[in-house]
């Protein structure tokens, strides 16, 4: 039997990334290429036009801010004039303009790319890493995204694993795969809070689990709570302490900004194993007037960081028990409490949730890789690789039609298992309405205008009756891959008008089958500028090797024995050679290697015969 595709999980983090995969029935985190889980999602064109992917990206931020891109999670899937997109402009050093349809590009290596556009790049190096471990391409993944999710979020971010080169099988909902790393569905069933306290956002969810089905009752948090802001107090602190000692604030400089921020992270990190961290950052900043460069040098300890943050702490509390009251379930009523995020390590927030829910948490001890490991035990599930683990899909959120007064009428409540189907009955609201304008909308708020707008379409040519006269029948139709239909239709003369709504990422089919033909060309220009790379330096080796060799050929009486023409035709090959070797032609300098190569053969063995007669 031929062996299954390789089948993968990815976390797509808004700091990190993780691939996973299944391996002889255990979900296994795959490392990258540097030998680690984490691949940072940060990309950034630099100064030589070099797209940068990573952990390379992440440490060049300091030099290149204006040209590398984080955090693009915040972003994708978002309008442009959304408070959300414009709140995170405030604090993000690169550029983001509007794109054509309200939807946003970043600006970056003087392009401007949209946000899957950038999410592929991540995209694409996981799926890189995942082909060098099995060592054969990887073609399909499960994805996973915040619960909160809406349609528009959730189809950007499949377009994006559309650009990199992945079909995403299913975007499932991170706390789901979180629970179903726990094995939960199958070990457990009833109500599960999962707390997720990653990089810069805290999402808590509370899941309803029963006979395999996922269902979210509530979701909540703060998109702007996570290790960041634990690293920003360690840094006021430095900052404050190096202003007391030498009367310079090291904020005005971005060099020693950003080295603070790499300083401040490491600290917090150390804390959460040792009590005490040593900050030692020499040559952090000359003073104005000119000296001797000065150094930061400090001591943090467990106890300091618990003080400096402990208001953070009862955030995360505060927070949960917000989100448990709109839920209508109190903490004892939980089967599980999941802790999930790299900055649940820190023993404070461990035990600031016991408390709170005065049980041990579920904790593993890499809490920052269950989402991905969830995500490859749903691939497994859904090749079929697993069949006692059943898997059903819910609608993220409520889907309805706008009526009069601006209210919203729902018709698929969220949490639905899809596929689905759903019919109400409308009635005109005016005197001799010929028209009906229907607007499917999604979203849980009450008022049309609060919610997104999927799409729209009329009903033309009712027959003219009173208000209240002419029905119309609106079904909902959800199919397995959350696509939706919704067709109208007049009860009285049978008239019928349909849409399909598939939730719009801002980028058209025609877009996204261009950036995919850019992607590809980008790809390939990559992989032969790889190639030219490697052939140059092995030509480069080659030529040396054969100066030497004539070198020392020149320097045997006679030659050394060489045959007549082996010094000429060495000379010939290496004329060649600088002839091509700056050529955009992997052919050409390949054949100038074996050349060369052969020329080396010649020389050397005659050489050798030659001492030896
Ligand atoms: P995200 O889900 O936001 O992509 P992660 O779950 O990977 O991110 O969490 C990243 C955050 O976790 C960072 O702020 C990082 O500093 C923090 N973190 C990682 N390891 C530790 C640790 N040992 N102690 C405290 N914080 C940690
Ligand atoms: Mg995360």
């Amino acid at each position: 039997m031929a062996e299954s595709e390789p089948l993968i999980g990815i976390d797509l983090g808004t700091t990190n990334s993780i691939v996973a995969t299944v391996q002889d029935g255990q979900p296994v985190v795959i490392k990258n290429r540097t030998g680690v889980a984490l691949t940072p999602s940060v990309v950034a064109v630099s100064k030589n036009a070099k797209r940068l992917v990573g952990s390379i990206a992440k440490r060049q931020a300091i030099t290149n801010p204006q040209e590398t891109v984080y955090a693009a999670k915040r972003l994708i899937g978002r309008k442009f004039s959304s408070h959300e997109v414009q709140d995170a402009l405030r604090s993000l050093p690169y550029a983001v303009v509007a794109g054509q349809h309200d939807d946003l590009r970043i600006r970056m290596g003087g392009r401007d790319l949209s946000v899957p556009e950038i999410s592929a790049m991540i995209l694409q190096e996981l799926k890189a890493d995942a082909e060098a471990h099995f060592g054969r391409p990887v073609t399909k993944a499960v994805v996973t995204v915040p619960a909160y999710f809406n349609d528009a979020q959730r189809q950007a971010t499949k377009d994006a694993g559309r650009i990199a080169g992945l079909e995403v099988l299913r975007i499932i909902n991170e706390p789901t795969a979180a629970a179903l790393a726990y094995g939960f569905g199958r070990t457990v069933n009833g109500r599960v809070a999962v707390l997720d306290l990653g990089g810069g956002t805290f999402d808590v969810s509370v899941l309803e689990i029963s006979q395999g089905v996922f269902d979210v009752v509530a979701t909540g948090g703060d998109t702007y709570l996570g290790g960041e802001d634990w690293d920003n107090r360690i840094i006021e602190w430095l900052v404050f302490g190096f202003a007391k000692e030498h009367g310079l604030d090291l904020r005005k400089d971005r060099m020693a900004l950003q080295r603070l921020k790499d300083a401040a992270e490491k600290a917090k990190v150390e804390l959460s194993s040792v009590r005490e961290s040593h900050v030692n950052l020499p040559f952090i900043c000359t003073p104005p007037g000119g000296g001797a460069a000065l150094h930061l040098q400090a001591t943090l300890t467990r106890d300091k960081l618990e003080d400096l943050t402990s208001d953070l702490a009862e955030r995360v509390v505060g927070i949960t028990t917000e989100v448990l009251g709109e839920a209508g379930v109190r903490p004892s009523e939980l089967k599980e409490v999941i802790l999930v995020g790299g900055m649940t390590r820190m023993p404070k927030i461990v035990e600031a949730v016991r408390g709170y829910f005065r049980r041990e948490p579920c904790k593993g001890v890499h809490p920052e890789e269950v989402v991905a490991l969830g995500a490859a035990i749903q691939a497994h599930a859904l090749a079929g690789q697993d069949s006692e683990l059943l898997l059903l899909d819910v609608t993220p959120q409520s889907l309805g039609v706008a009526i009069a007064g601006g209210y919203v009428r729902r018709v698929i409540p969220k949490n639905t298992t899809v596929p689905t189907s759903a019919t109400e009955v409308f009635a005109t609201s005016k005197d001799f309405q010929r028209t009906v304008k229907i607007m499917v909308l999604q979203g849980e708020h009450e008022m049309a205008q609060a919610n997104e707008l999927l799409g729209e379409f009329a009903l033309t040519g009712l027959r003219e009756a009173p208000r209240g006269q002419v029905e119309i029948e609106v079904t909902f139709d959800i199919n397995a891959e959350g696509i939706v239909s919704v067709s109208a239709k007049d009860r009285g003369t049978g008239l019928r008008q349909s849409i399909t709504v598939t939730a719009s990422s801002g980028l058209t089919e025609e877009e996204l089958k261009r950036i995919i033909e850019e992607q590809r060309e980008y790809l390939l220009a990559a992989r032969l500028s790889e190639e030219l790379k490697t052939k140059r330096v092995e030509l480069d080796s080659l030529a040396r090797d054969v100066v030497d060799a004539l070198t020392r050929a020149r320097l045997l009486p006679g030659g050394g024995g060489l045959a007549a023409d082996a010094m000429p035709r060495a000379e010939q090959a290496l004329e060649h050679a600088r002839r091509v070797r700056d050529a955009e032609d992997v052919a050409a300098l390949t054949r100038a290697c074996e050349l060369l190569s052969g020329c080396l053969t010649q020389l050397r063995g005659s050489a050798q015969s030659g001492a030896r007669r």
